[in-house]
């Protein structure tokens, strides 16, 4: 039978895309000089890290699959020079300086603004928030959490990390991570994690941090005021006397105002001037109360503080700010659970964990600019990210077609 002559694929492909990094987020320099911490490399760090982040971004979790999809024909699709084993990839992530991808993930998210990939947003916000992934039976790792039930039975380990994320800004881009292990909180991380965050960020980067209620202790919100942003922090019983006092302000009273908010309809109450509490050295508390009227009927109430004053932000944006913390929940820990591998520990070392998170935030941080910006021009519609998915795996096969002898 005739062969039918192949049309040329059209569209993405991992080679586009890697040229996008290289080029567009300014990562070439990171490509070239990782943070490799071995002395005599027989692989380049390049081509290693280069296929951590596109098996990711294929959603290929394991280091045994990527060495499969390094020794396949479709290694020069995927812009890797040099196949290589799983034992490759263990080595080098072991010895990689964590400092140098944190670098480079700002440096992206800085090009990133200067493309004005967030120009719709007034505001762009950072969310923390902590989580555990990578759950094992194996013997501890120093980031190893053990986990016991109620009677002290051990049931594995669990590793910990706070995520920082860009939110608010149109599309949610993550920053970095730091984990914490026992004797360490997820309080104390999220400390280390920001000063950090806003250090290669800079100051004028982001416009307010926002975090659940656990982040609305003294030290935090102190911290938040060193690197000069603004919080806007979720209000509940772990303060209890201005919980009570904005209730006791609140209950009873009209809302303020009433906002249209896509289907939903918000009331909301909003002052300026409650006490804080004793640790607190702000001189006084703004406390928003919404009630969200669902179209379905569900109503949705929840209070937040902050320290931006009325003029310089109002309550629908406060609202707006105080929902754009989810954002973390579903595209950050969701997403990078579901569809980027997060849950998975390759190699149960701790740096090699941290830099494999660390590569899966690039790897998001990569995708998502391509795809919902890079992609997105003229009058070409968004692709899913399982469209996309999809699209590069065909032209990963198409690039370099298995041979059938
Ligand atoms: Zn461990």
């Amino acid at each position: 039978m005739a062969q039918a002559a192949a049309a040329p694929l059209k569209g993405p492909h991992a080679g586009h895309m890697q040229n996008y990094a290289c080029h567009c987020l300014g990562l070439k320099s990171y490509f070239q000089q990782s943070g490799d911490g071995r002395a005599h490399p027989h692989i380049p760090a390049s081509d290693i890290v280069w296929t951590v982040v596109m098996g990711r971004i294929l959603r290929v979790p394991s280091f045994l699959r990527l060495e499969w999809l390094v020794h396949s024909p479709a290694r020069a699709g995927l812009g890797v020079k040099v196949p290589f084993g799983d034992d490759a990839l263990s080595y080098c992530t072991e010895r990689m300086v964590p400092e140098t991808t944190r670098r480079a993930l700002a440096a992206a998210l800085h090009q990133a603004k200067r493309n004005k990939a967030f120009e719709n947003s007034r505001f762009i916000g950072l969310a923390l928030d902590g989580t555990g992934a990578g759950r094992t039976y194996k013997e501890p790792c120093p980031l190893c959490d053990p986990i016991q039930d109620a009677q002290g039975e051990g049931h594995g380990s669990l590793h910990h990390f706070v995520l920082i994320s860009v939110v608010g800004a149109g599309l949610t881009l993550p920053v970095d991570v730091e984990p914490y292990g026992p004797g360490d909180s997820e309080y104390a991380a999220a400390q280390r994690l920001l000063r950090r965050a806003v250090d290669h960020l800079g100051p004028r980067f982001a416009d307010y941090v926002v975090g659940d209620g656990e982040y609305a202790t003294a030290p935090f919100l102190h911290t938040t005021e060193e690197v000069g942003l603004p919080v806007v922090a979720r209000l509940k019983q772990n303060l209890p006397r201005l919980a009570a006092a904005v209730c006791t302000r609140f209950d009873g009273q009209p809302p303020q105002a009433v906002f249209l908010e896509g289907d939903d309809r918000v009331e909301v109450w909003d002052a300026d001037d409650f006490d804080p509490w004793e640790t607190l050295d702000w001189p006084t508390v703004r406390a928003l109360r919404y009630r969200q009227h669902k179209r379905d009927g569900t109503v949705v109430q929840a209070e937040w503080l902050t320290n931006f004053s009325l003029s310089k932000l109002g309550s629908l944006s406060f609202y707006r700010m105080a929902k754009s913390r989810w954002e973390i929940e579903n595209q950050g820990f969701n997403d990078g659970k579901n569809r980027y591998g997060m849950e998975h520990i390759c190699h149960h070392q701790a740096n090699s964990i941290l830099i494999v998170w660390l590569l899966i935030l690039l790897a998001l941080v990569i995708e998502r600019l391509y795809r919902l910006r890079f992609l997105h021009r003229g009058d070409h519609t968004i692709r899913s990210a399982m469209d996309l998915l999809t699209y590069l795996w065909l032209t990963l096969g198409s690039r370099s077609p298995p041979d059938t002898g």
